[in-house]
């Protein structure tokens, strides 16, 4: 059972669909041929010349790792330079596809955040910060009798979900007005007079991202020539995605309990963090990788500790005594993700036989000198 590269793209992109990414993000196809067969897959945290030369000694042709190989512009490729040039090479050379998945995959529920909520064993985990807009709303006027058949249209590519519901929308009963000009051609009523027709408002929420498609499904489905159709850009905050993740321990522990958790549970051999202050610790926020921005929202939202990365000097000093603030490392943060994709992927592409690895040997760049004198 074959299946292409292109194909499954377009499955892992109904869960963290690239348009969700931040703007200057560069996630999906970095360098291949997306139309080949899949004969085996590689998960892996970055594209590194190790990673693909692992992946042609196991004849896998897909790496999807989290971070983008291509995010600054390139301006030119030279292939005696280790490092990205070296990267395409190989994986030009050996006919191997690196595809990404980074913000889409970190705004996305069971993605990033969520994977490091999980790991670090909380419950009632949410999203931070609900990512902002991004989603529309359509209304469109039809004849009762095609009502379905469109509202369906558009479900069918992605519009109507709220949470976790699908189909949703709403419709009223109203009458429509028009006068056809000479070059018109009415379904309902005549031309060259004022018409009034029954019609349904049909109202449907879609995400942004979806715009092309959902209009596509309208104007192949509504029997009208010239449907009605307005787009309003929504103000409120998006159910289904956002920055970071919110949950709470099953019972409340000293802060030096929760330094040992997150050393042991994210296998850090060391920890950054601010002044301890005696408070107890139940609810946690975090964000895997560079997330120091949200700390403030989570000192908001009556966190007690929030563990995040890349975390810079200034903020150890201005969250003292308002939280606890802990640096567990980017890749620790983040690489439990490729735990989660594994399991999404091998669901997606049951029965066709396709191996799945995680790529872990040398994954983290940074090492740790640990003094123990
Ligand atoms: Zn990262």
């Amino acid at each position: 059972m074959y299946m292409k590269i292109s194909e499954l793209k377009l499955l892992i992109d109904k869960w963290a669909p690239p348009g969700v990414a931040w703007d200057r993000d560069n996630p999906g196809l970095q360098v291949g041929d997306p139309t080949d067969q899949v004969s085996g897959i590689l998960l892996a945290f970055d594209a590194t010349s190790e990673a693909v030369k692992y992946a042609k000694a196991k004849k896998y042709n897909l790496i999807i790792t989290h971070h983008p190989l291509l995010f600054h512009s390139v301006k030119n490729i030279n292939t005696s330079r280790p490092g990205i040039p070296s990267v395409l090479k190989s994986a030009i050379k050996n006919d191997i596809t690196v595809l990404s998945y980074h913000t889409n995959l970190d705004f996305t529920s069971g993605g990033v955040s969520f994977a490091l909520a999980e790991k670090l064993g909380l419950k009632k985990i949410q999203f931070l910060e609900p990512v902002a807009s991004k989603r529309n709303k359509l209304v469109v006027f039809v004849p009762a009798d095609s009502f379905e058949k469109i509202a369906d249209a558009v479900f069918n590519v992605g519009g109507g979900v709220i949470g976790a519901y699908r189909n949703c929308s709403f419709s009223s009963k109203g009458t429509g007005t028009f006068f056809g000009e000479d070059n018109s051609n009415p379904v309902l009523g005549e031309k060259g007079q004022i018409e009034n027709v029954e019609e349904v408002r049909l109202e449907i929420l879609f995400n942004e991202w979806d715009r092309e498609a959902v209009l596509r499904s309208i104007y192949q489905n509504h029997p009208y020539e010239q449907p009605a159709v307005d787009i309003y850009k929504l103000e409120n905050l998006h159910e289904n995605f956002g920055s970071g993740a919110i949950g709470e321990l099953e019972n409340e522990i000293s802060e030096k309990d929760f330094l040992q958790l997150v050393a042991k549970r994210l296998n850090v051999p060391a920890l950054r963090h601010n002044a301890l202050n005696g408070k107890k610790v139940k609810k946690v926020a975090l964000c895997g990788g560079a997330g120091e921005e949200y700390y403030k929202r989570a000192i908001t939202l009556g966190a007690d500790a929030y563990v995040t990365a890349d975390i810079r000097y200034h903020n150890f000093i201005d969250s003292a005594g308002s939280i606890l603030l802990v640096d567990a490392g980017h890749y620790e943060t983040e690489a439990h993700i490729l735990e989660n994709l594994k399991i999404r992927i091998e669901d997606l592409i049951t029965g066709k036989n396709i191996p799945v690895e995680i790529y872990s040997e040398n994954a983290n760049p940074v090492f740790y000198y640990i003094n123990e004198e």
